[in-house]
């Protein structure tokens, strides 16, 4: 029997390297609902709708035409995300784009139109879909809910490291600075802020390798 699993929780506390894996291992789809959000983000930068307050009533309008989905990478088997049509997946994970995206997902119209697309790529079971509010907004009759948390100075460093193996010219602190912005801009957010559902396991990863990460949600999942 197949099941949804909604994996949510703090930024670079890893829960798409740990999607990614359980989709593969159990047959799943994966959809990766941030890199929607980031998407989105760099359509706006694109469009210059983000120098100072953003340009929200001009964002959603123009969003009406722009289409995003995901498409499989021959090149690494990995399902990729479209803007449209253009594959933006190396684009999307810039710390410019970070640390613009959590202005952009904190409008009302931008979660209405992702979270619908997001629900329709979630109908069928057999997905794991990670986030912010997947859990709570998303897929609420996900059979099995994640989420994920350990402490600013770990998921900062694991992020550095990301970024400086991409060739990202960035500091530790700046990276810091972003991991705290981001969690505190999307908990204090009007719309759907992050929070745990009341349903989820929570999952400290602080002190824990991939590995176990990945044997101990597994196991869950065939409950
Ligand atoms: O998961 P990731 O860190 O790539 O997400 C980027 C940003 O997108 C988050 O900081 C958050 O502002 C936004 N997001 C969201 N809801 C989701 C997924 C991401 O608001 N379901």
């Amino acid at each position: 029997r197949k099941i949804s699993i909604a994996i949510d929780g703090y930024s670079s506390t890893g829960k798409s390297t740990l999607a990614r894996q359980l989709a593969k291992s159990l047959g799943y789809i994966y959809i990766d609902s941030g890199a929607m959000y980031r998407a989105v983000t760099l359509f706006a930068l694109r469009e210059g709708l983000l120098n100072g307050q953003p340009n929200a009533e001009r964002l959603v309008e123009l969003l009406r035409g722009v289409e995003l989905d995901f498409a499989l990478n021959p090149d690494n088997g990995r399902s990729e995300i479209r803007l449209n049509g253009e594959n933006v997946e190396k684009q999307i994970r810039t710390i410019e784009v970070s640390s613009h995206v959590s202005q952009v997902s904190a409008i009302a119209g931008v979660r209405e139109k992702l979270v619908k697309l997001q629900r329709e790529m979630g109908r069928n079971r057999g997905v794991v879909m990670d986030g912010r509010d997947i859990g709570t907004v998303v897929l609420p009759e996900a059979e099995l809910k994640i989420f994920m948390t350990a402490s600013p100075e770990i998921r900062a460093a694991r992020r550095y490291k990301e970024l400086l193996d991409r060739g990202e010219q960035v500091s530790y602190e700046e990276v810091l600075k972003n991991v705290r912005e981001r969690d505190y801009l999307d908990s204090h957010r009007e719309v759907s802020p992050l929070r745990q559902a009341e349903d989820a396991i929570l999952f400290d990863n602080s002190d824990m390798g991939l590995e176990e990460q990945f044997e101990r949600i597994h196991s869950h999942a065939l409950r």
